[in-house]
């Protein structure tokens, strides 16, 4: 049902009032987590005035250790509808399991799965049945055929807009957090109808190289990004070390709207 042999036009969601896919560019900005009132709105108005449509925060946060900041769950929700409603942004957080799914879907304009979940099959089924967009991550060893299944999982079940994100896969360099794989972009593309984000924080993991992958993407040809921007990085209490400032995110984005506009 992916595939563009099925639908060879591009699919476009909406959300909100807005459109995801065709000829619109995107870039969804935030904090990896919500971590109190003061940051998220902050964060919400700053990536606003620079260009974003969409704002990112996670509040269920699959963290590598138990013992790190899992984020500020229920609060954080609430924290996020509440920038929501100050600014007019739209949106996005990750729901990591099926036990908070409907509290998250309630809380969210898109439903972020993690790259950890890429293959958790009944949060994929339990996703597909709901009739809300869905930011699908690459699992960090999954090969682009298992992100396009996986995506199946959802839009078999009648959920169909989703997104496909890029967001970095597992190599054998360990200079950069993970090796972001700008080849899957043409190949999601041509291979399939659904739109295509990138996610060059996570991808490379190293703030100053986050602007030139910003760049590359929006010049690949993804329908998106989506950003990590923090108002102090240093502080952060995750992804601070691939986290942008403020005015870093500024200047990134006015020369990712030079690039979408030329494309
Ligand atoms: C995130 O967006 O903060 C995140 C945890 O991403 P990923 O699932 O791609 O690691
Ligand atoms: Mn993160």
């Amino acid at each position: 049902l992916v595939s563009r042999e099925v639908k060879p036009e591009d699919t476009q969601l909406r959300v909100g009032d807005l459109t995801i896919g065709g000829s619109a560019f995107h870039v969804i900005a935030g904090p990896c987590s919500v971590e109190s009132r003061e940051q998220i709105l902050s964060t919400a108005h700053a990536v606003k005035k620079a260009g974003a449509t969409m704002l990112r925060g996670g509040a269920f946060k699959p963290r590598t250790s138990p013992y790190e900041f899992q984020g500020l769950k229920g609060d954080g929700l609430a924290l996020l509808a509440e920038a929501r409603q100050e600014t007019g942004l739209l949106v996005t957080t990750e729901v990591k399991d099926t036990a908070t799914l409907q509290a998250v879907a309630d809380a969210t304009d898109i439903l972020q799965i993690g790259a950890r979940n890429m293959q958790n099959f009944s949060l994929l089924e339990a996703v597909g049945e709901l009739r809300k967009p869905v930011l699908l991550k690459r699992g960090m060893s999954a090969t682009i055929k298992e992100l396009l299944m996986a995506a199946e999982y959802i839009v078999a079940r009648g959920n169909t807009q989703v997104i496909l994100c890029e967001r970095g896969i597992r190599t054998f360099e360990t200079m950069t957090r993970n090796t972001l794989d700008l080849n899957a972009v043409p190949m999601l593309k041509a291979l399939s109808h659904l739109p295509v984000f990138v996610d060059p924080s996570h991808g490379i993991g190293v703030r100053k190289a986050v602007p030139a992958m910003m760049r590359a993407a929006t010049a690949v040809g993804a329908d998106g990004i989506i950003v990590e921007v923090h108002p102090d990085p240093p502080r952060a209490k995750s992804d601070g070390a691939q986290s942008l400032d403020f005015s870093e995110f500024e200047k990134s984005m006015n020369e990712v709207r030079a690039i979408a506009q030329a494309m």
